[in-house]
């Protein structure tokens, strides 16, 4: 029996893992869950499967899952200490990081130093502060198992070949809502617009992410520290049906690569019982309806996201920690409907080059150097927003 610590229970990853949880009883038991404010989702959460633990960010949240009577026998944490012993739990097995963004750092790190193996699908943490990451994840003993779709793509392509083989790696992406669409037409593009995603259904940040591509951007980062893998040796293709998830080249020229429908229980499965492959309740790929497979070159002149990650790998210390927060308050200022969409990547580039890039050798240099950006960036956005709403009154957005 595996006994599982969910941060972020109540997310879409979090669901997720909790419905291939709830398939497979006999292997696995739920430890904790946690949540940032969404109490009644978590209650109800803790109702269906018993957890010892729930902890939740908000301290109104937390009393109100106290005053629950019908939740039994369960200890009920706050705040980021919380979270931090949740992820910590003595009888943790595994821990899944599926937080959304930089705030999965803290309590993601805890749980490597306890000792915990992690099924990572916050990959904030790991664009942050990767070599941090391995370097404890080594220190301690811990797997950190891929949740993210082409990561565990790549993962399971690797397995059972040699690393020194690899020529490269091809990471797969869908394009995202404005695929087809010119910088004019992406000017206008609203907050509705930009949320709906062709084949994947998530959370809103990462659904941002994707319309720009700087979920691309920030999975070549996270496959660079997950891999050992060079950015020289990473790239990227656009593949709009989302059936294969990633491939790795080897230097015969093979090519490994591993499809299926797009659903993250699949990942989510293989990262929980490494190395089986358990049932899942899900239709079958059926290729011969899914009709021809299409293959396209991303185009870093319309969608500058991706350029910017590899930029701030190359430049390296405080660099990716940077773009993540920038572009986490600049997707959050465009779902506040404060900045336009292109301005995204407007304030990401903007805050990357007035950054002075500095060594990340510890947690405390991740955390300045984000603390750093989010202010640069917030300054960048009021800038935007006021000439957004000037825009407005002229009647151009
Ligand atoms: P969601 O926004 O759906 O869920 C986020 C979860 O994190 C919720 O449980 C939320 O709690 C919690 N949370 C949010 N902010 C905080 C905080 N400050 N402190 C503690 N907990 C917090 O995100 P997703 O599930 O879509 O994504 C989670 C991570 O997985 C992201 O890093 C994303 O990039 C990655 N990922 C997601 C995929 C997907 O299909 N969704 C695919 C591949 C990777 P509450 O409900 O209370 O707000
Ligand atoms: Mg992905």
């Amino acid at each position: 029996m595996k006994h599982i610590v969910i941060l972020g229970s109540t997310g879409s990853i979090g669901v997720s893992a909790l419905e291939v949880l709830a398939l497979h009883p006999d292997r696995f038991s739920v430890l904790a869950l946690t949540a940032a404010q969404s109490d009644k989702r978590l209650a109800d959460q803790c109702s269906a499967f018993h957890p010892k633990v729930a902890s939740i960010v908000d301290a109104q949240a937390a009393q109100r899952l106290e005053g629950r009577s019908d939740l039994g026998d369960m200890t009920i944490y706050s705040g980021v200490d919380g979270l931090i012993k949740a992820a910590t739990l003595d009888e943790a097995d595994l821990v899944i990081s599926a937080i959304v963004g930089a705030a999965g750092l803290v309590p993601t790190l805890s749980a490597i130093r306890a000792g915990k193996n992690v099924a990572l699908a916050n990959k904030e943490p790991m664009v942050m502060a990767g070599r941090l990451m391995q370097q404890e994840a080594h220190k301690h003993g811990v797997t950190i198992f891929p949740v993210d779709s082409e990561h565990s793509a790549l993962f399971q392509s690797m397995e059972g070949h040699r690393k020194e083989d690899i020529r490269r790696i091809i990471l797969t992406c869908s394009g995202g809502p404005f695929r087809t669409c010119s910088r004019e037409q992406m000017q206008r593009k609203t907050r509705a617009e930009a949320l709906k995603h062709p084949n994947w259904e998530m959370g809103a940040k990462i659904t941002i992410d994707s319309a720009t591509l700087m979920n691309k951007g920030l999975e070549i980062i996270e496959a660079h520290w997950l891999f050992d893998i060079p950015a020289s040796k990473i790239e990227v293709i656009i593949h709009p049906q989302s059936i294969i998830h990633s491939m790795v080249e080897y230097n015969d020229g093979s090519i490994i690569a591993q499809l299926g429908i797009p659903d993250m229980q699949i990942p989510i499965a293989y990262a929980l019982s490494y190395p089986e492959h358990i049932p899942l309740e899900l239709p079958p790929l059926d290729l011969l309806k899914e009709g021809p497979l299409s293959f396209e070159a991303p185009d870093t002149e319309r969608f500058p996201c991706l350029a910017f990650a590899y930029k701030a790998l190359e430049s390296g210390g405080t660099m990716p920690a940077v773009l993540n927060a920038a572009n986490e308050v600049a997707v959050q200022a465009f779902l506040d409907n404060s900045i336009g969409f292109l301005d995204i990547e407007s304030v990401i580039g903007q805050t990357m080059d007035a950054h002075t890039i500095v060594p990340l050798e510890t947690l405390d240099d991740a955390l300045a150097a984000d603390r750093w950006a989010r202010e640069h960036a917030a300054h960048v956005v009021t800038k935007f927003s006021s000439d957004s709403v000037l825009m407005k009154r002229a009647g151009h957005a």
